[in-house]
């Protein structure tokens, strides 16, 4: 089979990512000059430099893991074609939305996960808040990939596109999209609400580039004009600090299971189940607090 020479487009993107975070910065700066904060955009750029470095050395593990098990477990053999190409448009995309939700709904992948939702804000810079820690573990919800029988390079050029693609979604001087659009892919006006830390919005809109998966498994919820987004966590970390930014869940996941005394079962618990669980029963988790607020709210 023929392996084409695909660079990774992430590095060529790094010019285009700094210009346009100038660019919105000036535009959101002139808009509202009090409620542009310049460390906060410092410490996304800072996180994101922090995840290409890391990456550098998960990439190793990850094109050894997905590469042993394409030469000895693929079932077929996907060649470099253009209808390839789409299948692993949507077959990412599948993965991508699962991983996306289990950072979501299990506190281990939560632990890395919550970077990119640490910030108050919502702009371009946003999308650069990645995790550092991550990159070690995530790939696990894309084994099925290379098992199916896609190239490793071609999976990794797939997720850099996914990534690409999510980049300009970061934003809020976009309203809304066209209604087809907005009705099969991931839009500004979804992404807002899977930044949301209203009831309502928690864990919803996981999508990467198509917004059909949130609609086929039941977590979709399009922004409401009656209800703005308040950005960022249920309770904040409120830090500019890249190494808390970076560390802080783990910290506070190890300190919930190991500091409390109650079975080894619960324990692990704390880091399998959603954010916000507790062993005696009394934490709330986004689930509960979408109910009751919807219980609040929502009049027969
Ligand atoms: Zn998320
Ligand atoms: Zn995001």
């Amino acid at each position: 089979m023929e392996i084409p020479n695909i660079p990774n487009l992430i590095y060529y993107a790094i010019p285009f990512f700094i210009a346009t975070v100038i660019i919105e910065g000036i535009v959101l700066y002139k808009k509202q000059p009090k409620s542009y904060n310049l460390k906060d955009t410092f410490a996304s750029l800072v996180m994101g430099i922090g995840n290409v470095l890391v990456n550098l050395l998960s990439k190793l593990l990850i094109v050894f893991i997905f590469t042993f098990i394409y030469q000895n477990y693929r079932i077929s053999t996907i060649p470099f074609v253009w209808w390839s190409w789409l299948l692993i448009l949507f077959a990412d995309d599948f993965c991508y939305y699962w991983a996306h939700r289990m950072g979501h709904e299990s506190r281990f992948f939560w632990a890395s996960h919550i970077v990119h939702h640490s910030s108050q804000k919502y702009n371009l810079s946003t999308a650069l808040r990645q995790t550092w820690t991550g990159g070690f573990f995530t790939f696990v919800f894309y084994l099925i990939l290379p098992f199916l029988g896609f190239h490793p390079l071609m999976i990794f050029t797939q997720m850099s596109i996914s990534l690409l693609y999510q980049y300009w979604i970061h934003t809020e001087l976009i309203d809304k999209m066209p209604r087809w659009f907005e009705a099969i892919l991931n839009t500004p006006s979804h992404h807002r609400v899977h930044h949301g830390s209203n009831p309502l919005y928690l864990d919803r809109n996981h999508a990467g580039i198509f917004i059909i998966w949130d609609k086929l498994f039941g977590t979709f919820q399009p922004e409401l004009k009656e209800e703005k987004v308040i950005y960022g966590l249920t309770s904040n970390i409120n830090t500019f600090n890249p190494i808390k930014i970076a560390f802080n869940e783990w910290i506070s996941v190890f300190k919930d299971a190991f500091s409390t005394k109650t079975s080894f079962t619960n324990k692990l618990k704390y880091f399998i189940k959603p954010p916000g669980w507790k062993h005696d029963g009394s934490g709330l988790m986004s689930n509960d607090l979408r109910k009751k607020w919807l219980a609040e709210n929502v009049k027969e």
